[in-house]
């Protein structure tokens, strides 16, 4: 199969009949070997009704239920699992995202220049109350994960089949993806302007929160794939740097102590601070054996990406 549109849903009656209708036109009109998979993210309006009907009225429409609730990152990661077509293209069920860009986004990937193409919602139809920290937060994360990107978070994606097919997202680290496809060592990331539209129906479904859980997702991203391997190396440098600080301060005080007499050690003040920062740093080192320990025994401590292999 060439292509599967995956679409995560929650609470989307209105809007999926209308999607439906529009992407079938675009991508019959091109031609494509084509699936939509619907993953229903627990809806609790009649989304998976209209689902149903979809699926009967076109053979091409496959559909997943969830029990309840998971989040998007749930949804997607689902979507993705089922996912047959070489190329994946995510887009958000809420017709802010236009299945016009469907052919380009393919093209894009199928011509092997990219394992991942985000869309960039350059002109967006968001309130000004969401548009302005998502600037900040796309700032940030270009600044500490180097991926230059303009809109990480856009529901408009298309992938190699392979990515999809390596990555693993949960909890809301769907805001990351590019993150975590390029730390499985696909690093071949594009960028495409795609059209954005005010949302038709529905409200949207992320509050404020977005941006401190999004900003906490991130270090949690870049603590986990650079030391969840190795967490001593982190947590030992940190420790060897305060233990060491503390020392300094502690051995300057002895030091003046012992040879210039004048006042004990204690009724300095700085005493306290060479004592905490030398307790802290042996609490880091513990911290980073135990760490160890947990790792050590991670089911997955051996998992690596194999992308090629000459003789098996
Ligand atoms: N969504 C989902 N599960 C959730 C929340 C959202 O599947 O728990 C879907 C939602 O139905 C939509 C997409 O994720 O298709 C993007 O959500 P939304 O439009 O609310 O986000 P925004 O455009 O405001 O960032
Ligand atoms: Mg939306």
């Amino acid at each position: 199969m060439q292509l599967s549109i995956v679409i995560p849903l929650y609470n989307e009656e209105e809007s999926l009949p209308e999607l439906h209708a529009w992407i079938r036109r675009v991508v019959e009109q091109e031609g494509y070997d084509y699936e939509v998979i619907f993953v229903d993210d627990g809806s609790r309006d009649n989304s998976w009704q209209v689902v149903q009907s979809l699926a009967s009225e076109n053979p091409r429409v496959k559909a997943i239920q969830f029990q309840r609730n998971y989040g998007k990152s749930a949804a997607l990661n689902e979507g993705f699992q089922a996912a047959k077509g070489d190329v994946v293209i995510t887009m958000d069920a809420d017709m802010q995202d236009s299945p016009d860009e469907i052919p380009e986004l393919y093209a894009m990937i199928k011509s092997g220049q990219y394992d991942l193409v985000s869309g960039w919602k350059q002109k967006r139809f968001d309130p000004l109350s969401k548009t302005i920290p998502t600037k900040i937060y796309n700032g940030v994360t270009r600044y500490f994960t180097g991926i230059k990107l303009h809109d990480m978070n856009c529901g408009l994606k298309s992938y190699n089949r392979k990515v999809v097919k390596s990555i693993e997202i949960y909890g809301e680290m769907h805001r990351y993806i590019p993150v975590i496809a390029k730390q499985a060592g696909f690093a071949k990331i594009g960028e495409k302007v795609v059209q954005h539209r005010e949302r038709q129906y529905g409200v949207t479904k992320f509050g404020m929160n977005r941006f401190i859980n999004g900003f906490l997702d991130l270090l949690s991203i870049l603590f986990v794939t650079r030391f969840s391997k190795k967490p001593m190396h982190f947590f030992g440098t940190m420790g060897l740097i305060v233990f060491f600080f503390g020392f300094l301060i502690l051995l300057y005080l002895s030091i003046s102590k012992l040879f210039f007499l004048g006042y004990g050690m204690t009724e300095r003040p700085i005493f306290y601070l060479g004592l905490i920062t030398i307790v802290i740093g042996v609490q880091l080192f513990l911290t980073g054996f135990l760490a160890e320990l947990i790792s050590r025994s991670a089911a997955d401590r051996n998992d690596y990406l194999i992308s090629q292999r000459i003789g098996y």
